[in-house]
Order: structure tokens, then C-alpha cells, then sequence
């Protein structure tokens, strides 16, 4: 069945349920499961058409599968691009960029506060194949101006940051990278297209873990890039040869994910204000980090940029590691554990986990001090978050 062309017309909760619906001759009112590694063929002739490209239909798992165009059609709605890729998960996702977009002897703008495996692909696998990164504070525009170099094809950033909520400005950032041939990759985990379109904002091309709040359950490992056809063409065939595929599985657990993400989304950043606000008022809390505060440093960049603040929270609690330990300890109902973007709420200490194999001046000089708390905000009501937390703070 074919796909609503007319759904950019539509609102952008509409997308989140409606696009990329395909319906099989059965005429099913939920999005079909197709777990089948191949697809077989009516005669030789369609076989050798479908392999050269000629006719559009379906041959094998590896490259295509209708659940997996679903989502694929369905996220590309979302984030306003032509066309998605999905991958296996968020990094295999941002390694399908780096393998199909640079060459040996090509050169990366990075921000430095990035997603620690992410930093990893830059420093190891990346600079092994002779593919150099210049890091740069993502808030100093003049930095991103004076690292490019002629080999430079590349600006990769994540908005707003992790763990400190650093909001960077897209479109400025953007404009320094088409000055020259350089695309702008942003990875939109923490925002989600339901708070923040890259794209529209001058982004080439944009990058998912759709691990996070896409899935918003926490259930399944997922990746995903968006933009311009032309761009997405060489991710599809590096997928497609390499093999980092979604699962049809996983990508129709995400399908649901987002039919619910607009609603999951306005509540947790709703959750999330309101428990940033009170803890800013906590004599036990030293500072937080929220982009929906008016404190935070770029606040008036994260209204401009984003629909709402996030629903991630960091803060840093007076008495240091102790005290920031104490309260990780003392939690009942918030979930010790990295991950974020569940319905669940997470609390970490980033600097004995997340942030832990970097140095203690790398960790200084970003800012991860041994006070610094991170709760990803889930739907819980509110006030249970707030008195989940009462029970670690003293003061
Ligand atoms: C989790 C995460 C990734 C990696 O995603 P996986 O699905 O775990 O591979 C990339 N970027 C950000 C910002 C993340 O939070």
C-alpha cells in the first residue's frame, strides 16, 4: 500500500502515528511484524529487476524489510528529512556516517561533549583509518572557524550536551560549516524531533540512538540518520553492504515508541522543570543544569532551539562524592542506571561511571565535578521524584 504522500501536511503528533504506515493485502489496522530474513520472487525476471533496482519491492533483511521502512519513512517525516536510514543501534548509526561520508585524510570538527562512545569512534577507529579529530568547545563559534582546515568534511555535535545540558547553536554552527564543503552531522538523542528539528535548523544530516526516547521504554536497541536523499544514499549502501541493520523486530517495538513520544515528551520535560526549579531552591543542592531554567546559561538559545527544556537533569549536591553517593544510595523508586529516555526515571553519578576512564583534569576541565548528579526525568508524578530524592539529601 502506498504511503500518505501528502503527510507533511499534517501536525507533527499526526506523523508520529500516521507516517510510514504500510498495510499488507490483509488490510491489518496495527503495523505489521515481517521477521523473514528474505523475500521470494515470482519469477527469475523480477528477481534480477528487484536486485538491479528496477522495480521497488522487497529481497532480503540485510537492506529491506517493509517494518523497518516504516520506521525509517516514519522518522524521516518527523525530523522533516527526505528519507532515513535506521541501524542497529545509535553508534552503529553514527559509524554508518563516518564509513560512507569520509575518506583516509579527511578531517572532523567535534565537539568535545559527546557521547563517550562517540568520542571513542573519533580517537580509535576513525584516527586508525587516518581520519583526524580536532575537539572544540561547541559553545565557542570561533573555535568550530579556526579548526576547520581544507581537509575538513565534517562538523559533528550533540545539543544539548551530556551530562551538563551545554546548549549549542545549530544554525550558527551550520553556517560556519557551509562557508566550505563541510556537513553539519547533529546527534539528537536528548531532544528527540518532538523538541528539536536539526534540519530545519541548518543540520545536514541528523543522527539517533533510538535506544532512548524514541523506544522511551527502554526495551530495544536502535539507531537512525536523517537529511537529504543524496546524502542518505551512500549511508543506505554502506549499510547495506556492512550490514549494521535494524531488526524488523526492534523497529516495529520503535514504531510504537513513537506514537507516543509528543505525549512522553511534554510530560517528562514538564516533570523534569518542575523537580530542576525545586531542586534550585534545595539547600542541599548546590547548582543545577536544566536548559528550561532561566539560570542556565544558554536558556535563551534552548527556547529558541527547543519546543522545552528536556527531561534531563543534572545537578550537584554540596559534600562531594559522599554526599552525591548518599543520594544514589538512598533512592526507592528512581532506577540506579545510565541509560536515559525511559518512562522510567534513571539517576546517575557521572563521574564514577559515564565519565570514570577519562582523566580527573579531563573530568575537571568539563566540568563533570564528584558532586554532579544526572536524573533522567520519566513520567512519574513529580512530587514522588522529589520525595524519592529527600531521602539522600541532608541539610
Ligand atoms: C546512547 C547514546 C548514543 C549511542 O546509542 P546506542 O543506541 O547506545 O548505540 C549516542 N549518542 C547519545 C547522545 C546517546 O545518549
Amino acid at each position: 500500500m502506498a504511503t500518505d504522500k501528502s503527510a507533511p501536511l499534517y501536525h507533527p503528533e499526526t506523523l508520529a502515528i500516521r507516517a510510514g504506515r504500510e498495510t499488507s493485502p490483509y488490510g491489518e489496522h496495527s503495523q505489521g511484524l515481517f521477521l523473514t530474513s528474505s523475500f521470494t520472487f515470482d519469477t527469475a525476471a523480477e528477481a534480477a529487476a528487484l536486485f538491479l533496482g528496477e522495480q521497488e519491492g522487497y529481497t532480503y533483511s540485510r537492506f529491506t524489510n517493509p517494518t523497518v521502512d516504516a520506521f525509517q519513512q516514519r522518522l524521516a517525516a518527523m525530523e522533516g528529512g527526505e528519507r532515513a536510514i535506521a541501524a542497529a543501534s545509535g553508534m552503529a548509526a553514527i559509524q554508518a556516517v563516518m564509513m560512507a561520508c569520509l575518506k583516509a585524510g579527511d578531517h572532523i570538527v567535534a565537539s568535545q561533549s559527546l557521547f563517550g562512545s562517540t568520542t571513542n569512534l573519533f580517537i580509535g577507529t576513525l584516527a586508525k583509518f587516518g581520519i583526524d579529530t580536532t575537539f572544540v568547545d561547541g559553545g565557542d563559534l570561533e573555535a568550530w572557524q579556526q579548526a576547520r582546515r581544507p581537509e575538513t568534511r565534517l562538523f559533528y555535535l550533540e545539543t544539548p550536551s551530556n551530562p551538563l545540558t551545554d546548549v549549542f547553536d545549530i544554525k550558527a554552527i551550520a553556517d560556519i560549516a557551509h562557508q566550505g564543503e563541510v556537513l553539519l552531522v547533529v546527534d539528537n538523542c536528548f531532544c528527540s524531533p518532538a523538541l528539536q528539528q536539526p534540519l530545519a535548523l541548518g543540520a545536514d544530516l541528523v543522527v539517533h540512538s533510538a535506544t532512548k526516547y524514541l523506544d522511551g521504554h527502554g526495551r530495544v536497541l536502535g539507531g537512525a540518520v536523517v537529511g537529504r536523499s543524496e546524502l542518505i544514499e551512500p549511508i543506505y549502501l554502506h549499510v547495506r553492504s556492512a550490514g549494521p541493520t535494524l531488526s524488523a523486530f526492534n523497529a516495529w517495538v520503535l514504531l510504537s515508541g513513537l506514537e507516543t513520544l509528543h505525549l512522553r515528551m511534554e510530560k517528562q520535560c514538564a516533570n523534569a522543570l518542575e523537580l530542576a526549579a525545586w531542586l534550585e531552591s534545595h539547600p542541599a543542592v548546590e547548582r543545577v543544569y536544566y536548559p528550561g531554567l532561566p539560570s542556565h546559561p544558554q536558556h535563551a538559545l534552548a527556547l529558541a532551539q527547543q519546543k522545552a527544556g528536556g527531561a534531563v537533569v543534572s545537578f550537584v549536591v554540596k559534600g562531594g562524592r559522599e554526599a552525591a553517593w548518599r543520594v544514589v544510595d538512598s533512592v526507592q523508586l528512581i532506577s540506579r542506571t545510565a541509560n536515559l529516555g525511559d518512562v522510567k526515571s534513571t539517576i546517575t553519578h557521572p563521574a564514577s561511571t559515564t565519565h570514570a576512564r577519562i582523566t580527573p583534569e579531563a573530568r575537571a576541565n568539563a566540568g563533570i565535578v564528584e558532586g554532579l548528579l544526572r536524573v533522567a526525568v520519566g513520567l512519574e508524578h513529580v512530587d514522588d521524584l522529589k520525595r524519592d530524592l529527600l531521602h539522600g539529601f541532608v541539610a
